[in-house]
C-alpha cells in the first residue's frame, strides 16, 4: 500500500512494524487471475516488485536471497544435475542456478505467468539466463507439479514461493513435503524460503515438523539479511533425503567457478550458524 503518493509502503500488521521505499512512479500495475503486481521505480533501490501489496524484489537487494536460495543447497548435493524451481518467477533463482555448470535441466513452475512477464520488462538482468537451453519455464500450480511427477525426477527442489497465504499457502504443508520427498532422488534436498527468524518463527517450527513427517531425515535453517523483507533478517529452510544438509561441499563452494556477490563458503558455513533463540 502506499501512504503517501511519494513512499510505498508495506505494513507488517501483526508486528506493529513497516518497511518504506521513496518512489520516482509507477512503472507496471496489472490484476493477474492469481495476484496483483505492480512495479515501481524507486529513489534508492532500483526497480521494485510488489505482489499483492507485498515486496518481492528490489534491484538492491535480490542478491543476497536469490544466491541463498541457490548456491548453498547447490553446494550441499553430491552431483546436481535436474533442478526444479517452484515459484521463483522474476527468475533471479533460475540464474544463480544455472551458474553451475553441472547442472543439466532447470524447471521453473510459477502459478504466474504475469510474474515473469513483468520481470522480462523490469529486471532484465534477472532474466538473462532465460535463453540459456538448460532452462524450461512453465506456469503451473507447483503443489500440482510435484505432485504428479514422476518419483526421483529432481535432485534438487527449490521452493521460492510468496508467504504461506493465497496460492503458496500449500506449498507449506506435510502433503506438499511429502511429494517433494517422492519427487527427489535419494542423497536429494529441498530448500523452500522461510519466512523472517525474528517474525515468523512458528511458521519455520512448523515447516521443520511438516518436512520431518513427510520423510525427510534432517533438517537446516539458514539465515541471512534481507533488508527489503519483513525485520531485514530472512531464513531459507533445507531438507535432505538420505544425506545431511549440514555436510556442504565446502572446497568446492570456497573453488566456485562464477561469480557472486554475497554467497561464498565462508557465508555458507555462518549462515548454518543459529541464535540461541533459534536452537531452543
Ligand atoms: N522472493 C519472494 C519472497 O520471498 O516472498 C518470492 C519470489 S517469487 C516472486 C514468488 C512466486 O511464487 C510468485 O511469482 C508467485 O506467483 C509464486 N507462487 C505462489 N504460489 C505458487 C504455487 N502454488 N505454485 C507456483 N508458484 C507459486
Amino acid at each position: 500500500m502506499t501512504l503517501d503518493k511519494n513512499w510505498y509502503t508495506e505494513i507488517y500488521p501483526a508486528d506493529g512494524a513497516a518497511f518504506s521505499l521513496k518512489v520516482k512512479k509507477k512503472l507496471h500495475d496489472v490484476q493477474t487471475p492469481y495476484q496483483h503486481i505492480e512495479v515501481y521505480e524507486t529513489e534508492g533501490f532500483g526497480t521494485l516488485m510488489t505482489i499483492d501489496g507485498l515486496v518481492m524484489v528490489t534491484d538492491r537487494d535480490n542478491f543476497i536471497y536469490h544466491e541463498m536460495m541457490s548456491h548453498p543447497v547447490l553446494f550441499t548435493h553430491a552431483n546436481p544435475k535436474n533442478v526444479l524451481i517452484i515459484g521463483g518467477g522474476d527468475c533471479g533463482t533460475l540464474r544463480e542456478v544455472l551458474k553451475h555448470p553441472g547442472v543439466v535441466q532447470a524447471q521453473q513452475v510459477d502459478i504466474d505467468e504475469g510474474v515473469t512477464r513483468a520481470a522480462e520488462l523490469h529486471f532484465p538482468d534477472l532474466v538473462d539466463s532465460n535463453s540459456d537451453p538448460r532452462a524450461e519455464l512453465y506456469f503451473d500450480d507447483g503443489i500440482k507439479w510435484v505432485a504428479d511427477a514422476a518419483p526421483g525426477s529432481y535432485d534438487i527442489i527449490i521452493v521460492d514461493s510468496t508467504d504461506p497465504v493465497g496460492p503458496a499457502e500449500g506449498l507449506f504443508s506435510e502433503a506438499f513435503f511429502r511429494s517433494c520427498h517422492r519427487a527427489l532422488r535419494d542423497g536429494g534436498l529441498i530448500v523452500q524460503q522461510s519466512e523472517s527468524p525474528l517474525f515468523h518463527q512458528k511458521i519455520i517450527n512448523d515447516m521443520h515438523s511438516a518436512m520431518r513427517r513427510a520423510g525427510f531425515d534432517s533438517t537446516l535453517t539458514l539465515n541471512f539479511p534481507q533488508c527489503s523483507y519483513p525485520s531485514g533478517w530472512w531464513s531459507a529452510t533445507l531438507a535432505g533425503k538420505g544425506m545431511a544438509p549440514t555436510n556442504f561441499r565446502e572446497q568446492d563452494a570456497a573453488r566456485k567457478p562464477f561469480k557472486t556477490l554475497y554467497y561464498n563458503a565462508a557465508i555458507h558455513r555462518a549462515a548454518m550458524a543459529l541464535p540461541e533463540f533459534m536452537l531452543r
